[in-house]
């Protein structure tokens, strides 16, 4: 069996992968940078207030467990001491970049008078930075009291902001002075005012840099471009799926119309042929009685011409049943050539034809009835080199508007008898109805 793949299993699997990216960002081990991993730090240091480094006053009191001691015991007013982890190689132009980091975590222990202790990142920025002053990389500091650093802590790396004296001392465009972690060439930590005869004790137990492989964002963006995407996908296919069904059901539809069409064309012609006579190709008694009905329905009144070939019988003994064909189909032809276009003709039965003139004008179908009358007599039929004399009686009576059509020809029928009986090759008016104006021949 086809399974077909439906906008509701799209949406379902679009929903799993999104769970799974929320879950998994979370899950996703985070991208990590240990500082005190062995050869990062660069070492304790004090700086004298003219930048110059002097280690005379620090002295590591445990190295492995980066425990150092701060004494000065100089002219200064106040000395730098700290620990350096330096980002570069011999190049300070090239850093790391710090930008995909979003926390620090920092394990600290410190005794001394220093009222804080300060976390500082340095960043080489080549717009402005300068390899012969190490200061003029771009500084970042957050300062922690004392009590903030009882224990393990974590620092958002935002935190860290570009303090006052190092934008002032550089005066650089505004630009330059945001934070800015894309190359970082050193990470400190150090207690920034040691004033003479103090002593300070620093130990540092972890500083570790922490970030997501992915960034949120980027992976929110991701989820929400993918559903866009897919809903595009969707829309898009829906539309297709619609106008190809649409167009599917109008080609059936065409076909359905088309061959309704042929088959009415077909009952068109086969109700034709059901209502012609074969043998003269005129209207049968079918096709009579119907065109009949639609004159009596539409109450208009009617003259009906009942028309009998004279001694039939004894055409059909003397020329056989083919030549009598051939006397009717020749008394067809002569009054389809003699009638008008609103009159009805046709085939009643045998050698019996019926005609029906429009309206109740008896006077002008007596005429007609006349006229065929002498026409029949005087046409020429031949029927194997024989010459055939061939004469018809007619009956005529009238259906007034609204009247009964059967009653009529009931009526003509009864003339024609009387036509018969006074001798044949005559025309009978029925007479049993006032008419326009009675005929007589
Ligand atoms: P009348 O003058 O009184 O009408 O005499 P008739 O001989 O014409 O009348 P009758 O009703 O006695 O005979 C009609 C004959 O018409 C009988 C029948 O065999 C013949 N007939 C009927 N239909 C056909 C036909 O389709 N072809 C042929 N050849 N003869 C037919
Ligand atoms: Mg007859
Ligand atoms: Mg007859």
């Amino acid at each position: 069996m086809r399974h077909e793949i439906n906008n509701n299993h799209v949406v379902l699997a679009g929903i799993v992968l999104t769970l799974a990216a929320l879950v998994g960002i979370e899950l996703l081990p985070q991208r990590t940078l240990d500082l005190i991993a062995p050869g990062a730090a660069d070492g304790p240091y004090l700086i004298t207030a003219d930048g110059t480094q002097d280690g005379k006053y620090v002295r590591w009191i445990d190295e492995k467990q980066r425990r150092l001691q701060c004494r000065y015991t100089g002219t200064h007013d106040y000395m730098g001491c700290g620990l350096t982890f330096v980002l570069t190689g011999e190049d300070p132009r090239l850093g790391r970049d710090l930008s995909h980091f979003d926390t620090m975590e920092v394990d600290l222990a410190y005794t001394g008078p220093s009222p804080f202790i300060r976390l500082a990142i340095r960043d080489f920025d080549r717009r402005f930075s300068k390899v012969e002053d190490a200061n003029s990389a771009r500084f970042h500091s957050l300062n922690l009291r004392p009590r903030d650093i009882d224990g393990p802590l974590t620092v958002e790396l935002s935190e860290l902001t570009v303090p006052e004296w190092w934008i002032h001392h550089y005066d650089l465009s505004r630009e330059y002075n945001r934070p800015g972690l894309e190359n970082a060439n050193a990470v400190s930590v150090d207690i920034p005012f040691v004033k003479s005869g103090e002593d300070h004790v620093l130990q540092l137990r972890r500083l570790t840099l922490k970030g997501q492989w992915v960034s949120r964002d980027r992976v929110y963006l991701g989820i929400l471009c993918a559903w866009l995407l897919g809903a595009t996908v969707l829309v898009v296919r829906g539309w297709s799926q619609l106008s190809r069904s649409h167009h599917r059901q109008q080609r059936e539809i065409d076909a359905l119309t088309m061959r309704t069409r042929q088959l009415r064309l077909e009952q068109e012609k086969l109700m034709r042929l059901a209502t012609i006579d074969e043998l003269t190709g005129v209207l049968n008694r079918r096709g009579l009685e119907q065109a009949l009905d639609d004159y009596e329905e539409a109450a208009q009144g009617m003259t009906v011409v009942m028309l009998d070939i004279d001694h039939f019988k004894r055409v059909n003994d003397r020329l056989g049943h083919d030549g009598g064909d051939e006397v009717l189909r020749r008394v067809a032809a002569v009054v389809v050539a003699n009638l008008r276009s609103s009159d009805v003709f046709g085939r009643w039965g045998g050698e019996e034809f019926l005609i029906a003139c429009q309206g109740p004008r008896m006077r002008d179908a007596a005429r007609l009835a006349e006229k065929l009358r002498d026409r029949i007599e005087h046409s020429e039929t031949t029927s194997a080199g024989v010459r055939v004399a061939v004469t018809a009686s007619f009956g005529v009576a009238l259906a007034p508007p609204g009247g009964s059509v059967a009653d009529a020809l009931k009526r003509a029928d009864a003339a024609l008898y009387r036509a018969k009986a006074a001798g044949r090759n005559r025309v009978e008016v029925d007479r049993s109805l006032p008419s326009d104006a009675p005929t007589t021949v």
